[in-house]
Formats: C-alpha cells, sequence, structure tokens
C-alpha cells in the first residue's frame, strides 16, 4: 500500500541538449535531483566538470549552495515520513531493480566515470560492478533486520529491541570511486529506511546524477535519494548546511581527516550519528619467509590501482633484509612490464593521470624530498611527458622513515620501500601512523601470520592478498581512519537506532 503511495512522480525528460561527444545522454545529467525533479540552481551559477587526461571541460553542472541544500533536506524530510514505513521487502526489490539498472548500463556508467576521474575503462567497468553489488548486498539485508527478546528479571515485565532508521542522512564523497563511495552508503541507508542528501565531490558530479536518473527509472520514490552537487569553492557552506541542519540525524562521509574532522565539529554542535571513511597510510610488509612472485604480483596490485589513489592503496613497502634485494629488482621489472600510462578510453592502458595537477604536485614533492634525502629511484620518477595531469609509476629504494612519503598519504603511484631487520621494527615503522585503514603482509610463517594479523593496527589486514575489498566484508579503519564500517552485514547497524521497548504489567 504504501509503496503505491509512494510512486515517484512521472517527469519530464531531462536530457542535455548537447551531451559531450562519447558520453551517454541517456545519463548525463547536469542539475541537482532534488525531490524526485532536476532541480536548476537559484543563482544559475554553474561550474565545468573537467576530463584529467586532456584538461578539457565536459560540460557545466549546476553549481547548488544553502538554498538548494535547504529544498533536499525538505525533501528528503518528508520522503523519510513515508520510506521509513515502506516494507522490507519493498525497499528491498527497489533496490534491488536500481541494482539491475546498473548492470544493465555499466558500460554507459563506465564511460562516465573513466571521463571525470580519469581511471582506465577496465577499472572503470570494474567499479560499477562493484559499486551496484552494494546495491544488491543492501537490497537483501533489508529483509534481515532482526530486534530482540530479552530476558529481564521481573515476572510481569518482558523486554523488546527494535531496530528503526536514524532519519535524514548526510553523505559526502569523494572522486576517487564516484559511485561505489555512494552506493556503498546509500544501499544500506535506503535498506535501513533511511532518505539521503548526496553532495558528491566537484571533479565527479556526473556519476552521482547518472544514478540518480537510474534511481528515477528504478521507481526509488521521490525525496528518499537527492544529489546536490557543488563547486569546491561552495564545499564548505554547503557541508556546514547539510551538516548542520536540525533536520540531518546523521552524517555519512568519506574522504580526507582533515574534512573528517570539521564534519565531526558539525556533528558534535548537534550530537548527530556519524561514519567517517577518511585516510589512510596501507604498510605493505614483506618478510623473508614470503613467496617473492606472489608479494610482487601483489604489490603491483595493491599499489598501483586507479594510479594509486585509493585509501587502500600501500603507502610503504617494508621489506625485510634477506628478500629485499630480489623483490626491488622483480617488482621494478613487472612495472616496467605490466603498467601502462595514457588516456583511460585507449585499450591496453593501465595508468590512466592522476585526478588534477594538485595531486601530480604532491607526488612530485614526495619523490624529490625521499631522493634529496638519499632515496634511489629503481623506475620512474618523473612527470609523464603526456600532459600535466600524468605522472609515472614510480619505485624507490633506501627510503627511510623520516622522509614526507613515510610521513604522508602520497595518494599517487609511488611505491617507497623501506629495508628491515626484524618482525618487531616492522611491526612498529607500519604502527607509527597515526591513521589505520589497511595493511597487508606476506609470510609463509603460520605462526608469524597470527601475530602481525593480530598486532597491525588497522581495520582490514590482507594476508598473502593486495586486493581485499568486497561487499561481503566490514570495510574500515581504526586511529585517525575513521569512525564505522561500511558493507557486510555491519554496515546496516551504522544506519539503524537501537530502541528498548518495556512492557510491564503482564
Ligand atoms: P576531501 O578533500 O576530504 O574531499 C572529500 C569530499 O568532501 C568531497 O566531496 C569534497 O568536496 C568534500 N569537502 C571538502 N571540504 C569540505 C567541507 N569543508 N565541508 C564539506 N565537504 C567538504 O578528500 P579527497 O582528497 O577528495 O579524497 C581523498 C581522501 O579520501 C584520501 O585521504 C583517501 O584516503 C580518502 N578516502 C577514504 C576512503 C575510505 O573508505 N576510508 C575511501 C576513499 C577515499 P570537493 O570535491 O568539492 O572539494
Amino acid at each position: 500500500m504504501f509503496a503505491r503511495l509512494l510512486l515517484p512522480r512521472i517527469l519530464p525528460s531531462h536530457k542535455l541538449s548537447s551531451c559531450p561527444q562519447g558520453l551517454p545522454a541517456s545519463l548525463v545529467r547536469s542539475s541537482a535531483y532534488v525531490g524526485g525533479s532536476w532541480l536548476r540552481s537559484s543563482d544559475s551559477a554553474s561550474f565545468p566538470v573537467l576530463d584529467p587526461a586532456t584538461g578539457a571541460e565536459l560540460l557545466q553542472v549546476d553549481d547548488c549552495g544553502p538554498r538548494e541544500c535547504r529544498e533536499a533536506l525538505k525533501a528528503a524530510a518528508a520522503a523519510f515520513q513515508t520510506w521509513r514505513e515502506v516494507p522490507a521487502k519493498e525497499r528491498s526489490a527497489l533496490l534491488r531493480k536500481w541494482y539491475e539498472l546498473m548492470i544493465q548500463n555499466k558500460e554507459d556508467l563506465a564511460k562516465i566515470i573513466t571521463a571525470e576521474n580519469g581511471k582506465p575503462m577496465k577499472e572503470a567497468v570494474g567499479e560499477i560492478v562493484y559499486a551496484a553489488n552494494f546495491l544488491e548486498w543492501f537490497s537483501e539485508e533489508a529483509r534481515r533486520i532482526y530486534g530482540d527478546v530479552l530476558s529481564v528479571p521481573m515476572k510481569d515485565r518482558r523486554a523488546l529491541v527494535l531496530k528503526q532508521p536514524v532519519g535524514v542522512v548526510t553523505i559526502i564523497t569523494p572522486w576517487n570511486f564516484p559511485s561505489a563511495m555512494i552506493t556503498r552508503k546509500v544501499g544500506a541507508a535506503l535498506a535501513a529506511g533511511c532518505t539521503v542528501i548526496v553532495k558528491p565531490a566537484e571533479d565527479t558530479p556526473l556519476s552521482a546524477l547518472a544514478l540518480a536518473e537510474l534511481a528515477h527509472q528504478a521507481g526509488i520514490p521521490a525525496g528518499v535519494y537527492n544529489v546536490v552537487p557543488c563547486s569546491r569553492e561552495k564545499a564548505p557552506a554547503v557541508g556546514k548546511a547539510l551538516c548542520t541542519d536540525p533536520l540531518v540525524a546523521k552524517i555519512s562521509f568519506t574522504g580526507s581527516t582533515a574534512t573528517g574532522k570539521i564534519l565531526l565539529r558539525y556533528a558534535a554542535d548537534s550530537v548527530k550519528r556519524v561514519s567517517m571513511e577518511l585516510g589512510g597510510h596501507a604498510p605493505f610488509i614483506v618478510f623473508d619467509s614470503a613467496n617473492v612472485d606472489q608479494a610482487v604480483a601483489g604489490a603491483l596490485a595493491s599499489k598501483f590501482r586507479n594510479s594509486g589513489q585509493t585509501c587502500v592503496c600501500t603507502n610503504k613497502f617494508l621489506v625485510q633484509e634477506g628478500i629485499h634485494d630480489i623483490f626491488v629488482q622483480k617488482l621494478s621489472e613487472l612495472i616496467k612490464k605490466e603498467l601502462h600510462v595514457g588516456n583511460g578510453f585507449e585499450e591496453g592502458v593501465t595508468q590512466g593521470p592522476l585526478i588534477n595537477e594538485k595531486a601530480v604536485q604532491k607526488v612530485e614533492q614526495h619523490v624529490g624530498d625521499a631522493v634529496s634525502q638519499g632515496a634511489r629511484i629503481e623506475t620512474g620518477g618523473k612527470r609523464h611527458d603526456l600532459g600535466k595531469n600524468f605522472y609515472e609509476p614510480t619505485l624507490l629504494s633506501n627510503v627511510t622513515t623520516n622522509m614526507l612519503c613515510i610521513q604522508e598519504e602520497t595518494f599517487g603511484p609511488l611505491a617507497p620501500v623501506i629495508k628491515f631487520n626484524t618482525e618487531e621494527e616492522a611491526v612498529a615503522i607500519a604502527n607509527s601512523a597515526n591513521v589505520g585503514l589497511a595493511g597487508y603482509f606476506y609470510s609463509q610463517d603460520p605462526a608469524q601470520i597470527w601475530r602481525v594479523a593480530e598486532r597491525l593496527e588497522v581495520g582490514m589486514v590482507g594476508v598473502n592478498e593486495g586486493l581485499i575489498s568486497a561487499v561481503e566484508c566490514p570495510f574500515g579503519g581504526v586511529k585517525q581512519s575513521g569512525l564505522g564500517r561500511e558493507g557486510s552485514k555491519y554496515g546496516i547497524d551504522e544506519y539503524l537506532d537501537i530502541k528498548y521497548v518495556c512492557f510491564g504489567g503482564l
């Protein structure tokens, strides 16, 4: 019955009059999506979305501000009153439909990612499938939100635990996974009965808006999924509007630790719930007992996916003395053989551009600092001839803990290697960071595997494995890498409140 009441308005088509060449006009949108309608920014302001490979402008997207945020908040709050009552089975069916549409449109959605983010098409298709899988997973979890019946010492009472949706959720996401960072949160939130407002990154709003088009086609009711794109200039004002409003019950953020701290302060003022998926500094330890070929293959996958721009990318390699030289030699050979830099739309390219020139400058700064302090360039070490946003996949040896690349997250295609002697030394270096998202190590010694897996101060550990993300597994960090978990059976709890109900006089 509720589903019938919630049928979305039939909207006029909002196809662009001209779509950038090669991009699917059926999915490319340039306005905010609020209350089931495409909403223009009130002051007609817009910002450009750029192709990081060429620097060319793809199109102008509406630059929203606090006024559009308020509209989105009102729409989400109104929709929450009905969406929360929709039977879980119906919410599940709508999420499933959305998932199916993503899979049907995966090539087109991937083109949008490659155009605005730069990652190679093969990786972009992989991201779309990963992103869609979160909708599928949470469509299944929606039907498995269980309460409890508790036994209490009083004979005339019974105690129940109910799980209820927290309410309206503000979702702020980064550019490095323009689709998956949204569905990982939105799938769980909608399954729980929450409604959302998404603020995507300035660099990658088109993926969030394409998801809105498909949500609409799937029949997700008006106001349940809203998107408010904005420029980097307006992000602080939009962030404040979306994170301080009394209508918002929860803030779910993925991005840098620095921005996370700003949003946590907003949350503190009105005691909102939070999920924070923040920065990392993943160690990758190779012990003498490791299978060196496995370790080298894992290193390549863990370091260079998305040109090194993932939060779980290895940031520092720690390699034991006995295996060090052969590991460095083989990794250097594999980088030269397997990694091909270029435009993500070209066949065979494995390394696209970095997101912008600022990102390239940071890699340059880290390499320059390391080399000036004695690091040796094994391969790469400079900008790529292809253009200002391209950097060569780089391997540095003779790296020490005082170098910038070991102190800060590089977020680029730089693999620095530190040589170590003992397990204690490696674990101490790995744990010296104030963040703890992912960590990896290679060893064939079972006792060492248990010891190190337990001692690493991170939320996720890859043992003899460099790629560990899966929708079934809990994603999240410890220390300043954040609060809460996404995906898995635990992810939905982030969007549920526990209510205790005491039945007396029985
Ligand atoms: P960022 O600068 O923190 O941006 C992330 C998002 O926050 C963007 O939408 C950004 O908008 C927005 N934002 C920035 N300042 C804001 C403010 N004052 N108020 C509200 N919103 C604001 O992070 P990034 O550099 O784009 O992303 C890379 C970082 O994300 C890395 O540290 C990486 O490790 C982390 N990350 C973590 C995970 C995880 O699951 N733990 C996953 C992916 C990435 P604009 O784009 O308009 O600036």
